[in-house]
């Protein structure tokens, strides 16, 4: 089932293989970024599946990107750390104008630009984006934006970073989110000039960070598409950030299954092995006929995305199905490893812990059940 894209899946395996878990043990401890894996990935031309051949990718699909993730996750790796650098730019590709395209796309492709940071979350405004408070002021020379983001992973270890903020206070609008504008701000020599950066430690190492702006300038040229139309342009490349860490929750549910099947094979206690007793047996089986079904929703809502049809639907519920999966797969896996589980050198409490953040981020359960709740079935609006 999980062969489609067979080469691609077998090339990523290899690369994996060369960063086992103590590469990614070493870096969790340390909480420091996986710069050689980035690189590997980079160099492979992985990162560049979703540009199109003409700006210098490979012009694949989200089905061929999402095999991709999934097979860094199924290997034990973690695509967390560059992701951002294959979706993100799906708002220039779609949006922007003929030279930010021709600026940016083919550098973003080659690696010679990273686009790996996307500043929406801030610390007031919650999932209510419509509430954000970052402000882009318009000028001669450009936008002077103030403000504060928060959880803006990788910004670090990126040139760009896709920005929302506000040219038009919320209530000037006839719609909540109108009034947003997103912008590609070069942050390269912005530090010191209005741009500070906090890293934030956190349960995962995901160099994630506070970000604040004092006065920074943006010029013109970095607003991508018209004016206060921003939410509906970053809307679009949000089916295909769940679709693709959808298929990142699948690795996960998957590495877990087979760590926890392995493991219930060899590990004897009263004389036989623990995977003898159904009490650990149908928990894993449990896990992973979910894991089937999930990635069966994942697969189709990839396919609809490459198609150009409406995918809303199958894209939030591939991506709660898939997180559900993976979390209670990871559950079980510690469960089937007893205190082993909890022993750094297995790797296992890592990917716990890791695995986690997809049922919160990009968007919580709560937030795509309400989606589920409002839109597909028509319930009353709640909030
Ligand atoms: C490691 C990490 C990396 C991240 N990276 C990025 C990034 O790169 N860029 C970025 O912009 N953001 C990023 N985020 C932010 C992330 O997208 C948000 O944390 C997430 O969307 C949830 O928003 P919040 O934290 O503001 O929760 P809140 O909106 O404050 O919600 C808190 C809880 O209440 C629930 N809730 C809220 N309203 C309702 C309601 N009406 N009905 C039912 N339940 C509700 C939510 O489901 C959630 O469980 C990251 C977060 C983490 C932890």
């Amino acid at each position: 089932m999980s062969e489609s894209f067979h080469d691609i899946r077998e090339a990523v395996r290899k690369l994996c293989a060369g960063f086992p878990g103590e590469y990614w043990r070493n870096l969790d401890r340390e909480r420091s970024y996986p710069t050689d894996f980035v690189d590997a990935l980079t160099n492979s031309g992985f990162l560049s599946a979703l540009i199109p051949t003409e700006f210098g990718g490979s012009g694949l699909g989200v089905q061929e990107a999402g095999a991709i993730l999934e097979e860094i996750h199924a290997s034990g790796c973690n695509g967390g750390a560059c992701h951002a650098q294959m979706y993100t730019m799906g708002t220039i590709l779609r949006h922007g104008n003929n030279q930010q395209k021709e600026t940016y796309l083919p550098k973003i492709a080659s690696g010679e630009l990273r686009l790996q940071a996307f500043g929406v979350t801030e610390p007031t405004s919650g999932t209510d984006t419509s509430r954000i408070r970052t402000t882009a002021t318009r000028r001669a020379d450009g936008y002077i934006i103030n403000g504060q983001k928060v959880w803006t992973s990788r910004i670090e270890y990126s040139d760009l970073l896709l920005l929302l903020a506000r040219t038009k206070p919320r209530e000037s609008g006839k719609k909540p989110h109108d009034g947003i504008s997103v912008f590609l701000v070069d942050i390269r020599d912005l530090q010191n000039q209005g741009l500070e950066i906090k890293p934030l430690r956190a349960m995962i190492n995901h160099s994630a960070c506070e970000v604040f702006f004092e006065n920074m300038l943006v010029p013109t040229s970095g607003l991508i598409g018209k004016e206060g139309e921003g939410f509906r342009y970053i809307l679009d490349g949000m089916n295909a950030e769940r679709i693709l860490l959808a298929h990142e929750a699948i690795g996960d549910a998957r590495w877990f299954i087979d760590k926890a099947v392995g493991y219930a094979k060899d590990r004897v206690v009263f004389d036989r092995p623990i995977g003898k007793n159904q009490g650990v047996q149908f928990p894993i089986a449990e896990n992973y006929a979910e894991m089937c079904a999930a990635q069966l929703m994942v697969q189709k809502a990839a396919r609809l995305f490459d198609n150009q049809e409406s995918c809303g639907k199958e894209a939030n519920i591939a991506k709660y199905l898939a997180s559900e999966a993976s979390w209670r797969a990871g559950d079980t896996c510690m469960q089937t490893f007893g205190g082993f589980g909890f022993a750094e050198e297995y790797d296992i409490e890592r990917k716990f812990r890791e695995t986690r953040l997809f049922r919160t981020a990009p968007i919580s359960s709560n937030l795509i059940l309400s989606y589920i709740a409002e839109h597909v079935l028509g319930l009353p609006r709640s909030f």
